[in-house]
């Protein structure tokens, strides 16, 4: 019950809903069903009205008739009275017409097929005798009586006078009003149903509008408030789409930024210069080149980044980054490719010098100092450049000969400025060769110690020898160090040769000693790279005790640039572990570098090996002071002078009177192989030879 009740007033609600908000395109059955309304019930008005007219003419004709008759019996009454004493043939032609008259419009009123009931009634069933038959008993009464005479005649006469007088105009008069009452309800009835219709019509027009206009008109304002609604969504949506048109105008862009700059500088990055650089090159009148490809590196950028902080090393990339906006044009192209590695481009320099000025300005502004955090820091840079002369040479080509020239300002001791030429290549072609014969000469052990030996100056005494690497090569013989360690460095092969050296040096050590040959000490020289190795220090603790010596039986000589140059925390550690482990540790070719005496104080150095540039000039006072200043200082910090490169008995006074604790020099012996150095160690200790005696 409930069930069917709430389906119920579902479906009503539906369907007030479909009737009330008709979905505008929906409304034109509305509209048919309103036409096809408004169509029938005008159609019936109409059709009312045609016959409320027609019954009109019709009751009017037949109210007329019915009237007529009652006038017609008085009349018929009249002439017959007019006719019994006086037979006139006028009256009695009249007499007729009027009784024919009387008797047609009789039956064209009885003839009528709408009688109402009463009128039925009284033309054909009134007791005790009806209108018609009353009638057409008068006419034929009337036609008796005028052809009768005398007392019958009289007698008709007066029946029918009576008649006249009262039943048969009583009858004929109610016969007129019914006919009358019959016309006014048939027009009554037609008025109705004509005013009926008309309301109809008017109600279906106020339905109309209040179920078809008032709907549509609702349906077009809601469709007009939608419309409304999804003009001012698409409006907005239009305004986000510009807006995010805008967005993704302004996200491309900074994507292409970011896709051709370097994020942290701001400077162009690897892919856009590279980019540039597969450009074509333009030939401008007036211009030497047509391309410049300059490359510049920091020097030991990593360092400082290690050392300093991320923070520190972005800062000087900045600051990098800076220099090099200053110093170039607006035109030149400026980018980071790499960590420390930038590039600049060109494009028809004027001339080498401007090229070559550039580059010096750029190194110069790059080694300004700068502020971080309170506490000055500085980094130098090497630049390489190539310049191209035609526009055949392509980016890969001018690339290759940057970076050629930048290797090569490298090695020239950083901070420097190389401009890239064909020797070069010849030299990088050299060097790659000697690497690879560096890389055999180790895999076929052709690298052997040759000993210098070290004597006391006070008493001649042996101190111990040097031990100096030699190449015994194949075809060209015993290759001196200056042609490979500088090589080897670079390719990285050093530390094997250092190590080869030492551990044969060691041998060697131990191979004396056993033969009797009282050798205190060797010293051998470690490259940076070796220092740098953490496992140094216990590698040297291993080989000494394999050979049953002592830690202070070897002197790591270690070079005085290692010190300040690479500003190499590594090797300070292991210098000191050296030092802590029992080793000798002391400072090569001193007095050429610029070792910083905090160095110096910081480290437990055994002694320092003044360079032979300084022995050299001896006996010039000024270098004689300085020998004088170094003796001292070394004795301050308690450290023995070794003398090197003491090649006359001129020197070796000299030293020995400054106060140099033991020399080494060609003065003494030169470095030579064991054999050589035993016969040396013979001859020298010979009873025969006065003690530090030079020859
Ligand atoms: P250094 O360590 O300063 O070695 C001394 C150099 O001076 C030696 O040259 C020696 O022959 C030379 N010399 C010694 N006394 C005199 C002298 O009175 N007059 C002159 N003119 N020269 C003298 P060498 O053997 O050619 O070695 C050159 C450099 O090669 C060495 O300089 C050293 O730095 C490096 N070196 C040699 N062997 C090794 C090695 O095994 N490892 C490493 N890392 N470097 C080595
Ligand atoms: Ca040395
Ligand atoms: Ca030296």
């Amino acid at each position: 019950m409930i069930d069917s009740m709430n389906s119920f007033r579902k479906r009503l609600r539906r369907f007030v809903r479909w009737f009330c908000i008709s979905r505008p395109h929906a409304l034109w059955q509305r509209y048919l069903l309103g036409f096809i309304f408004i169509f029938v019930t005008i159609s019936v008005s109409h059709w009312a009205s045609l016959k409320t007219i027609e019954a009109a003419e019709d009751d009017a004709e037949v109210l007329s008739v019915s009237s007529r008759q009652r006038m017609l019996s008085q009349r018929i009454l009249f002439l017959m009275s007019e006719t019994r004493h006086d037979h006139d043939p006028y009256i009695d032609q009249r007499l007729e017409s009027a009784l024919n008259l009387f008797e047609s419009s009789h039956e064209w009123l009885i003839d009528r097929p709408d009688l109402s009931p009463a009128l039925r009634h009284l033309y054909f069933e009134q007791k005790p005798i009806t209108l018609d038959a009353f009638s057409r008993r008068f006419v034929q009464m009337v036609g008796i009586a005028h052809h009768a005479e005398g007392a019958q005649a009289e007698e008709l006469h007066e029946v029918l006078a009576g008649w006249g007088k009262n039943e048969l105009l009583i009858s004929l008069a109610t016969a007129a009003d019914l006919f009358r009452a019959e016309s006014e309800a048939r027009i009554k009835d037609l008025q109705f149903i004509q005013r009926t219709t008309l309301i109809a019509a008017l109600v279906v027009l106020l339905l109309e509008a209040l179920l078809i206009f008032l709907p549509a008109q609702i349906s077009v304002n809601t469709a007009i408030h939608r419309l409304e609604l999804r003009k001012k969504l698409l409006r907005k949506s239009l305004r986000e789409l510009k807006s995010r048109n805008q967005e993704l105008v302004a996200a491309r862009q900074s994507l292409t930024r970011a896709a051709n700059h370097d994020a942290l500088t701001g400077l162009l990055n690897r892919r856009a210069v590279y980019e540039h650089l597969g450009r074509p090159q333009t030939t401008e009148h007036g211009a030497d080149y047509t391309r410049c490809v300059m490359k510049i590196d920091l020097d030991h950028f990593k360092q400082v980044n290690d050392s300093l902080g991320h923070n520190a090393g972005d800062a000087i990339l900045k600051h990098v980054a800076q220099t090099l906006e200053t110093e170039t044009r607006e035109n030149d192209i400026v980018g980071r490719i790499g960590g420390d590695e930038f590039v600049i481009v060109i494009e028809n320099p004027s001339s080498a010098r401007v090229v070559d000025d550039l580059a010096k300005r750029v190194i110069r502004g790059i080694s300004k100092p700068v502020l971080l955090n309170n506490v000055q820091a500085q980094i130098g840079a090497s630049v390489g450049y190539t310049l191209a002369v035609s526009s055949s040479a392509t980016s890969d080509q001018l690339l290759i000969e940057a970076d050629l020239a930048l290797y090569e300002a490298k090695r020239a001791g950083r901070g420097k400025s190389r401009g890239y030429s064909k020797e070069m290549v010849a030299e990088i072609e050299t060097r790659r060769i000697l690497f690879t014969e560096i890389t055999r000469a180790l895999a076929e052990d052709q690298f052997e110690p040759y000993l210098q030996p070290q004597v006391y100056t006070a008493t001649g005494e042996i101190y111990g020898c040097e031990v100096l690497a030699r190449w015994r090569h194949p075809e060209r013989g015993i290759v001196p160090p200056g042609t490979f360690i500088a090589a080897s460095e670079e390719a990285g092969l050093i530390d094997q040769i250092d190590r080869v050296i030492i551990e044969k040096g060691l041998d060697i050590l131990e191979e004396l000693l056993a033969q009797g040959i009282e050798i205190p000490s060797i010293s051998v020289n470690a490259s940076p790279n070796s220092l740098r190795d953490p496992h140094l220090t216990d590698r040297l603790l291993n080989e000494v005790a394999a050979r049953a010596l002592h830690p202070s039986r070897l002197t790591i000589e270690v070079l005085e640039s290692t010190l300040i140059e690479k500003d190499d925390d590594m090797a300070l550690q292991t210098i000191s572990r050296l030092s802590k482990a029992g080793f000798s540790v002391v400072l090569d070719d001193f007095g050429t570098g610029y070792a910083s005496m905090s160095n110096l104080s910081l480290l437990q150095l055994n002694g320092i090996k003044l360079d032979q540039s300084l022995i050299k000039p001896v006996p010039e006072p000024r270098s004689e002071s300085i020998i004088a200043a170094l003796v001292t200082l070394s004795r301050n910090l308690k450290m023995n002078v070794v003398a090197e490169g003491v090649e006359t008995a001129r020197h070796f006074q000299t030293v020995r009177r400054l106060g140099c604790d033991v020399v080494q020099g060609f003065g003494i012996g030169v470095p030579m192989p064991k054999e050589e150095f035993i016969s040396w160690y013979h001859d020298y200790t010979a009873p025969s030879r006065k003690a530090g005696q030079v020859k």
